[in-house]
C-alpha cells in the first residue's frame, strides 16, 4: 500500500510552516495561563490578546497536535444532537442559548479566517449530511424541520438532487446546511496561533504541564524545564489530555476516527465528485465522511484507528467504498492515512468545569470542535478577563467519571473493524 502514515497525514504535509516556537525554560509570570494549543486554547489566546490581556499558552507537543490537526475539517453549525433534543437535555436555561451560540459558530470561524488572512483552504458553501437508509432519511427530515423552525438556512435535497450535489448514487437524500463549510484544519490552528502571537500572546511548545499548585493569588504550573505563575488558568486539553490532566480521561469516552486521502483526482473526474466541494458525511452509526482538499484529493474517513494491522483493513475498506460510492474515480491510489481521537460523553453536550478557584475548563465537543472550540475559547477568554459566568451557555458540572468508558471505546473500535472488514465485499 503506497500510503504515507505520518501523524497528521495530509494536513501536516499541506499546511503552511508551523509557527516558530520554543519550549518554556525558567520561571515565568502572566495574567492568564492557557493549557493546550488546539482551537479552544488558541482562540482563547487570540481573544485575550485582542482585549489587551496578557496570556501564555503551554502546549505539550506542537500546536495542533490534538484533534485540531487531525480532523475532517467540517465547520459544522450546532452539535450532533438535533436542536429539540439538545433543548430537552440541556433544559430551557441553557438549551436555546447553546443552540444559538453553536448554530452561529461557523460565523466566528470564517470571520477570524478573513480578519487575520488565515490561509487554510477555507470554503463556505455548505455541508451535506447524506441519508444512506430510510431511517437516516427520516432523521434528516426531522433535523431540517427543527432547524427551519429556528430560521436556519438548511434545505433537504431529494435523491436526484443529492446525487448531483454529491456525485454519488449511494444516498436517498441529503441535508444541505448553508451555514457550514470546510477548512484545512491544521492550517487553521497554525493561523489562529500566528494571529494570537501577532496580537501579543506568548506561546511555548513541548512544554507539558506536569503538575500544578495553588499560590496565594492564583496557580503555579510546572513543566519539565520551568514554571508559569498565573492569576487564572484555562484548561483546553480535550481528548489529548496528558501529564497533569490524565485523570480527566475518566470523564470521557475516547473515540477514534481515521482518514485516507487519494492522490489528486483528474480535472474531469473532479467535475463529478462533490462538484461544488461541499464536505459530506452519512447517517450511519459507523459514519463515513467524504471531502476534497484544495488539490483535488478525495478524503474518506470513518470510525477507528489505523494502527498496526487495522491500517490495511481500513485502507482496503476505503478503496472498496470509493469504488462503490464514487465508481467514476476507478481504482483509487491512497496517498495518506492517519487518525485522531475526540472526546464523547453520555449525553453529547460539552461539559464546563471549574476544577479550582480561577481555573476553568470546557471539554467533550463530541466530534464537533472547530466551531465550538473557537467559540468556547472566546467565551473562556471573556470569562477569564472578568466577564460574567452567565455568558457561558453551559452549567458548571463536576468532572464525573464515566464507568463504562472502556467498554464504549472498545465497542466502537472493534465494531468499526468488524464492519469495515465485512462491508462492501460483494
Ligand atoms: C479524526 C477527527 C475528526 C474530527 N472531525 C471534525 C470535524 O470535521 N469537524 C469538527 O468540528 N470537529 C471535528 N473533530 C473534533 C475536533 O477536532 C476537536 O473537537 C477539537 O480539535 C477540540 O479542540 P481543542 O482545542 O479543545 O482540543 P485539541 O485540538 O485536542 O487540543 C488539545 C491540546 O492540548 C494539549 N495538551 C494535552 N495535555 C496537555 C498538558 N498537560 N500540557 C500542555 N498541553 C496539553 C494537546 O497536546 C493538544 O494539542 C474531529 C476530531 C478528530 C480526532
Amino acid at each position: 500500500m503506497e500510503t504515507k502514515n505520518i501523524r497528521q497525514g495530509l494536513w501536516a504535509a499541506t499546511a503552511p510552516s508551523r509557527p516558530g516556537l520554543t519550549s518554556m525554560k525558567g520561571d515565568h509570570k502572566t495574567d492568564i495561563a492557557i493549557i493546550g494549543g488546539g482551537y479552544t486554547g488558541l482562540s482563547a489566546a487570540l481573544h485575550l490578546a485582542k482585549m489587551g490581556g496578557k496570556s501564555i499558552v503551554l502546549e505539550a507537543n506542537d500546536i495542533g497536535h490534538g484533534g485540531a490537526g487531525r480532523n475532517v475539517g467540517l465547520v459544522n453549525a450546532g452539535l450532533w444532537l438535533m436542536p429539540d433534543e439538545l433543548l430537552r437535555l440541556a433544559g430551557p436555561e441553557y438549551g436555546e442559548k447553546l443552540i444559538d451560540v453553536l448554530g452561529d459558530s461557523p460565523d466566528l470561524v470564517f470571520e477570524l479566517i478573513e480578519e487575520h488572512g488565515i490561509e487554510c483552504e477555507a470554503l463556505r458553501n455548505g455541508t451535506l449530511h447524506c441519508a444512506d437508509s430510510k431511517s437516516g432519511y427520516k432523521a434528516l427530515r426531522q433535523r431540517e424541520a427543527q432547524w427551519l423552525k429556528r430560521g436556519a438556512p438548511v434545505r433537504f435535497l431529494e435523491r436526484d438532487e443529492a446525487a448531483s450535489m454529491t456525485g454519488s448514487n449511494s444516498f436517498c437524500g441529503a441535508l444541505l446546511d448553508k451555514r457550514a463549510g470546510t477548512i484545512q484544519p491544521l492550517a487553521y490552528a497554525y493561523g489562529l496561533a500566528r494571529a494570537a502571537l501577532k496580537a501579543g500572546a506568548k506561546m511555548y511548545n513541548h512544554s507539558p504541564v506536569v503538575g500544578f499548585e495553588k499560590t496565594r493569588d492564583g496557580w503555579k504550573l510546572n513543566t519539565p524545564a520551568g514554571t508559569l505563575t498565573a492569576n487564572r488558568v484555562i484548561i483546553a486539553v480535550h481528548a489529548y489530555t496528558s501529564h497533569a490532566f490524565k485523570s480527566n480521561t475518566k470523564s470521557m469516552v475516547k473515540m477514534n476516527f481515521f482518514q485516507f486521502a487519494t492522490q489528486p483526482l483528474s480535472k474531469d473526474i473532479l467535475k463529478t465528485v462533490l462538484p461544488q466541494h461541499q464536505g459530506a458525511w452519512d447517517t450511519n452509526l459507523i459514519l463515513s465522511s467524504y471531502r476534497l482538499d484544495a488539490e483535488g484529493r478525495l478524503i474518506v474517513g470513518s470510525v477507528g484507528t489505523v494502527k498496526d494491522f487495522a491500517y490495511n483493513l481500513h485502507a482496503n475498506w476505503v478503496k472498496r467504498t470509493i469504488l462503490k460510492t464514487f465508481p467514476q474515480v476507478g481504482e483509487p491510489s491512497l496517498e495518506y492515512g492517519w487518525h485522531g481521537r475526540f472526546a464523547m460523553n453520555t449525553n453529547h453536550i460539552p461539559r464546563f468545569h471549574l476544577p479550582g478557584k480561577n481555573m476553568a475548563m470546557i471539554t467533550s465537543y463530541n466530534g464537533r470542535g472547530i466551531g465550538p472550540g473557537t467559540v468556547f475559547g472566546k467565551l473562556l477568554a471573556e470569562y477569564a478577563a472578568g466577564g460574567p459566568l452567565e455568558n457561558i451557555p453551559l452549567p458548571v458540572t463536576k468532572i464525573d467519571p464515566i464507568h463504562t468508558r472502556i467498554f464504549w471505546g472498545l465497542f466502537y473500535e472493534t465494531g468499526a473493524r468488524l464492519y469495515h472488514f465485512f462491508q462492501r465485499r460483494v
